[in-house]
């Protein structure tokens, strides 16, 4: 669904128009990378706006062009809520539900701005007046990339270029995941034409890590892995000690998951981290296992069909008690 054409060409007509960007809780590089794309189209274009994250990121993305100029909410709060209330456009990229933003998500609903989607994720909340959406893309840069053709491809330029590879590149999994589309593939030869240094942009995001966060990784997988073989599932468990101990910051978590998913046989990985005030999830499928599905039922979750999460109050272990328990019902979907 595309309703966003006539936009560009609106925005352009004002004089100073104030436009927020946003993106989801914990941005990954899809998140940021749509969010930086759009600011530099826009900067390309003459027109400013001001990136706002509900909360930091890792580190590994810092390299973007235009990151120093993102807000994050969580610092600065009341000039968040004046830059969003006074906004008149707030453009929402990568998320579909105002819950995904925080408390910046009451701010959104209430200000007078047209509200943009651009996203990728199912079920979307009816909050916005304009939207460019399709669960069958790759990532919210690929549609990007596509917005930007329906409106000046003129404007696009190497910075941009780069943060949407980023994002098209994590999101398929370096381009192997089943959302990975012919398309996806045109757009990505397309950015390669803007002389992107893509192998930087795989190393940013790859080789990035510190040696605590790989002897965390080491750990989790030789001593926190769990595998239900009957069920095809590995699951892993990381506790707030566990954090600590290893000093993991944001970031370090981010495909962790993944792990469960390369053993030989496993259709469903899930990952537990035991956040301060909440447990978070991430589940990662194969096959015919619907991790939003599953994630929406029993975690207040969702995302996508093969790479979803949620979250739960309950403690650690009762929070992988009602996972366990859930198994069976889901059985025949995991065979
Ligand atoms: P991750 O496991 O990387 O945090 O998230 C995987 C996918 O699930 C992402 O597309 C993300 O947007 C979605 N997701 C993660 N946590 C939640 C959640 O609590 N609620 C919803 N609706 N989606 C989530
Ligand atoms: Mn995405």
């Amino acid at each position: 669904m595309s309703t966003i054409q006539p936009l560009f060409e609106q925005i352009k007509k004002l004089t100073a128009p104030k436009i927020v960007i946003t993106t989801h809780h914990k941005p990954d590089a899809d998140a940021l990378g749509s969010s930086l794309g759009l600011y530099n189209f826009f900067k390309n274009a003459g027109i400013a706006s001001q990136v706002i994250s509900p909360t930091d990121y890792g580190d590994f993305l810092n390299w973007m062009a235009g990151e120093a100029t993102i807000i994050n909410f969580e610092e600065n709060k009341i000039k968040c809520e004046k830059l969003v209330s006074e906004a008149n456009f707030v453009f929402c990229l990568d998320f579909n539900a105002l819950s995904r933003i925080n408390d910046l998500g009451a701010m959104v609903a209430k200000s007078t701005a047209k509200k943009v989607l651009i996203d990728h994720h199912l079920n979307p909340e009816r909050f916005y007046d304009y939207e460019h959406w399709s669960s069958n893309s790759s990532s919210t840069c690929e549609l990007l990339f596509d917005v930007i053709k329906l409106w000046d491809y003129s404007l696009l330029n190497k910075d941009i270029a780069q943060c949407l590879y980023a994002g098209m590149m994590t999101d398929t999994g370096s381009f192997r995941f089943p959302s990975t589309s012919s398309h996806t593939h045109l757009v990505a030869a397309e950015l390669l034409k803007f002389d992107i240094e893509h192998h930087s942009i795989h190393e940013h995001i790859s080789d990035s890590f510190t040696e605590d966060s790989v002897r965390f990784v080491g750990y989790v997988i030789s001593q926190k892995l769990v595998i239900i073989p009957e069920y095809h599932i590995a699951y892993m468990t990381v506790s707030q000690e566990e954090l600590m101990k290893y000093n993991v910051a944001t970031g370090d978590t981010e495909g962790l998951v993944n792990y469960g998913l390369e053993i030989r046989g496993i259709k469903l990985a899930a990952l537990f981290i035991d956040r301060k005030h909440l447990v978070k999830m991430s589940f990662r499928s194969k096959g015919n296992f619907p991790a939003n599905e599953f994630a929406a039922k029993y975690f207040n979750g969702g995302g996508h069909f093969h790479a979803a999460g949620g979250q739960s109050e309950l403690s650690l272990e009762e929070t992988v008690d009602l996972f366990l328990t859930a198994l069976p019902d889901w059985a025949p979907l995991l065979t």
